[in-house]
């Protein structure tokens, strides 16, 4: 029997992606690094070959692919590069894959990761947008096939630390936690004025830009609530977002006999991969232990629908069914796309999410297909807003 646990890492060279490879080189004796995955960023790519050796190296844009490779044929590595979305699939089905790191960021990771959870692997979910999209769907991939699906997002993982062992039993809530982002007492008048470069300076967390931006909108909370219902099997009004401003509580469950069970820990991921990775083990993640006296006070507070109204479009769309939350995932992609490229306002990014969501109709996707017929539908729609306006 192998004694060591096969991992592919899908969108390696990003901020969860760098986490990972971190708790992992802590543990070299329990995991063997089957494939790391990116879209375009070669020389970050070619610096975690050296250092980690995968079997596979996927590039996804393929100049960046051949450009890997000959940098790689240079340096005489046995590592495998292989290119195109496809292959994101194929490295996250391998049979010497037991652990898919599911981070790549957005719609592109929904394919990929159900071809993980079709073979059966246990797959830690960072990818919110995937299960956002697919939902039920994929929810039954994991089910029908024997896969394990770990929440990584640091409030389900805390949330699934908090639950019961099996079943949902005296559970009356799910708290479920928010710094606020950088914008939370910000004069309401000047959040047009809002930058690219204000908007991805997360007062707690380093993170990739997009979701960055989707903590500034609150749209990241909106997408997290969805995500906990879909995880959690709960309807969306036993879902509570808190304002905690010190991300020192990553979440919360209130039981019907009064306790509330919470998870605090440093704001940094390395805590919920590496329980990702030894569950149900514990395992060294190199992560500081919390300073209680450091952090002194833990404040709460109730969250502003007319500050942040991501928020309340994400209630609603989950409210209305798989094809709102596929609108209100896709338009929000393609606004903060273009909020980043400074051709949108900040204030913007609601407005265009709205209209999508306005021209979408009613229902839920069934089959892939559908799901991305409907992603697509709506990019269209966002990006039309955007041209009239
Ligand atoms: P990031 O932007 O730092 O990294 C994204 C990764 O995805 C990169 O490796 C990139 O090469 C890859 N990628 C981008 N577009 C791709 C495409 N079209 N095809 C294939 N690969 C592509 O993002 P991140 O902050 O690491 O976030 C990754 C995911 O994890 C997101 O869904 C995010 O919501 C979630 N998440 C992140 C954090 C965090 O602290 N960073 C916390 C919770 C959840
Ligand atoms: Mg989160």
């Amino acid at each position: 029997m192998k004694n060591k646990k096969g991992i592919t890492i899908l969108g390696s060279t990003g901020s969860i992606g760098v986490s990972t490879l971190d708790v992992l080189s802590r543990h070299k004796d329990s995991y063997e690094i089957i494939a790391l995955t990116a879209n375009s960023n070669a020389e970050k790519m070619l610096q975690q070959c050296l250092q980690y050796q995968p079997l596979y190296a996927v590039m996804v844009d393929e100049q960046a692919a051949e450009k890997l490779s000959n940098a790689l044929k240079n340096k005489t590595s046995e590592t495998i590069v292989l290119s195109g979305a496809k292959s994101l699939e194929n490295v996250s089905q391998l049979e010497q894959v037991d652990f898919v790191m599911a981070a790549i960021v957005g719609a592109a990771g929904l394919l990929p990761n159900l071809a993980a959870a079709k073979a059966g692997k246990r797959i830690l979910l960072a990818n919110k947008e995937s299960l956002v999209m697919s939902g039920k769907l994929f929810m039954d991939a994991i089910h029908n096939n024997g896969a394990t699906l770990l929440p990584i997002d640091s409030e389900h993982n805390a949330i699934f630390q908090c639950m019961p062992i099996s079943g949902q039993q005296g559970v009356q809530q799910i708290l479920l936690t928010a710094s606020g982002g950088p914008f939370r007492t910000r004069d309401i008048n000047s959040l047009h004025e809002i930058t690219p470069e204000q908007a991805i300076a997360h007062p707690n967390w380093e993170m990739g830009k997009k979701i960055s931006v989707d903590s500034a909108t609150m749209m990241n909370k909106g997408l997290e609530v969805i995500e906990a219902c879909w995880l959690f099997d709960i309807a969306s009004d036993r879902i509570q977002v808190v304002i905690h401003p010190q991300s020192t509580i990553h979440s919360m469950v209130s039981y019907n006999d009064g306790s509330v069970l919470a998870q605090l820990g440093n704001p940094d991921m390395r805590t919920p991969i590496a329980y990702g990775l030894g569950w149900p083990e514990r395992i060294n993640s190199g992560v500081k232990p919390l300073d209680l006296f450091k952090t002194a006070r833990l404040d709460f507070e109730k969250a502003d629908f007319n500050r942040f109204p991501c928020l309340r479009l994400a209630f609603d769309a989950h409210q209305a069914g798989g094809n709102a939350t596929i609108a209100l995932n896709a338009a929000n992609e393609i606004a903060v796309g273009a909020f980043l490229n400074k051709q949108l306002r900040f204030t913007d990014i609601p407005t265009v999410i709205e209209h999508a969501l306005e021209k979408t109709t009613s229902g839920t996707p069934e089959t892939i297909d559908e799901i991305l017929i409907q992603d697509n539908e709506s990019r269209k729609q966002a990006k039309l807003w955007m041209l009239e306006h």
